[in-house]
This record gives structure tokens, sequence and C-alpha cells, in this order.
């Protein structure tokens, strides 16, 4: 847990040295720094970048919010999957498997805007509830769950949908969660939605 946290700090701290504007090698050093680094689980580290890039994005029509966003999107996501998450004992050792809990669409939604709650609570402290930084942080609080399982839909364990009252899982394709295609190129895709944030900010 501490140790994704200081990776997750890193990221950020990445991302904002990257807004304030970087050369091609320094930011090819970042690039690489994310998506080479095997000493932590790659697939948390993508979620980040992916939720950053997507929310972002999504709330630059009311304001540049990098720094909301990829709070958010931290929180949000380690959030769904430290609880989404369990251990289970098989012939081959324990696996991690995904359960019901947070990986479905509605509750993803649900969960992300539970982690965001602080996020608004202290905006709406600073600024005052009316503000579009606490709207910011409102669409990013309900965009990190779909975003979460935007990706997870890619992977193997898939997503759970409910169907005739039984949990099932869906899967779009069936990648590795620590697939370095699937993993780099959402990571790629997150970065691409920050530039493109930044862009329409302009
Ligand atoms: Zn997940």
């Amino acid at each position: 847990m501490r140790k994704s946290v200081s990776r997750a700090s890193s990221i950020i701290t990445g991302l904002l040295v990257m807004s304030i504007g970087l050369n091609s090698t320094e930011y090819l050093s970042i690039y690489k720094l994310i998506l080479f680094n095997k000493k932590t689980c790659m697939k948390l580290k993508t979620h980040f970048v992916f939720s950053i890039g997507l929310l972002t994005l999504a709330s630059s029509f009311f304001g540049f919010s990098l720094i909301i966003s990829a709070i958010i999107s931290v929180l949000g996501n380690t959030l769904i999957d430290r609880l989404g998450h369990k251990e289970i004992s098989t012939r081959y050792g324990k696996i991690p498997v995904r359960t019901p809990l947070t990986h479905t669409l509605p509750r993803s939604v649900f969960w992300g805007l539970i982690s965001s709650m602080p996020v608004i609570i202290v905006l709406g402290l600073a600024y005052g509830m009316l503000n579009t930084k606490i709207l910011t942080a409102l669409i990013d609080g309900i965009l990190v769950g779909p975003s979460h399982m935007l990706l997870d839909v890619f992977t193997e364990n898939g997503i759970y949908v409910k169907r005739n009252g039984k949990w099932k899982r869906v899967a779009l394709a069936h990648f590795s969660y620590d697939s370095s295609l699937i993993n780099g190129l959402a990571i790629v895709l997150g970065i691409i939605m920050i530039f493109a944030a930044m862009e329409l900010h302009h």
C-alpha cells in the first residue's frame, strides 16, 4: 500500500513537471520510468495514468484541473482495486481475483464518488461549495470508476455484470493484467489525453 502510494506520488510529480513543459528527452525518461519499472504492480500505475488523462480531458471544459484529476484518479483507482480484489487459494498458489463489490459499472461510479468526497470537502472549505473546482471534482468522481472498468474489461478477468440474478464476468479482450502491450497502450493514451486537455485549455 505504502509502496503504491509512493509510486503514485512520483507519477503525479512527473505529470506536474510535464505540465510545466518538458523537452522530448525528459518526456521519454518519465515515460520509461512509468512503463518499465517492474518493481510494483504495473496495473494500478496504468489505471492512474489513464484515468488522469481521461478525467483531465473530460473536465477541461470547466478549467484545467490536472491536480484534482490526479488526486481523484489515485484515490478512486486504489479504492476500487483494494476493495474489489481478493486472494483465493488454488493448486497454483494464491491468485488475486476480482469481486463484484467494486468491478461493475454502476458500483464503480458509487466508489469513485465516495473516494472523491475528501477532495470535494477540502475544495468546498477552501473555495466554497459553488465553485467550478467542485464541479470538476464531481465530474472526476463520476468518471474515475468507469475509466477503471474501461481498462479492466480488456483484461482476462473482465468486469462483472448481473444477468438473471447471477454475476457474470464480461471481457472484451483477454490480455493478462500485466501485459506490457495493453498497459503501455493505456499509458500512452492517458498521456495523449493529458496533452489534448492542455491544448484545449490554451
Ligand atoms: Zn481493477
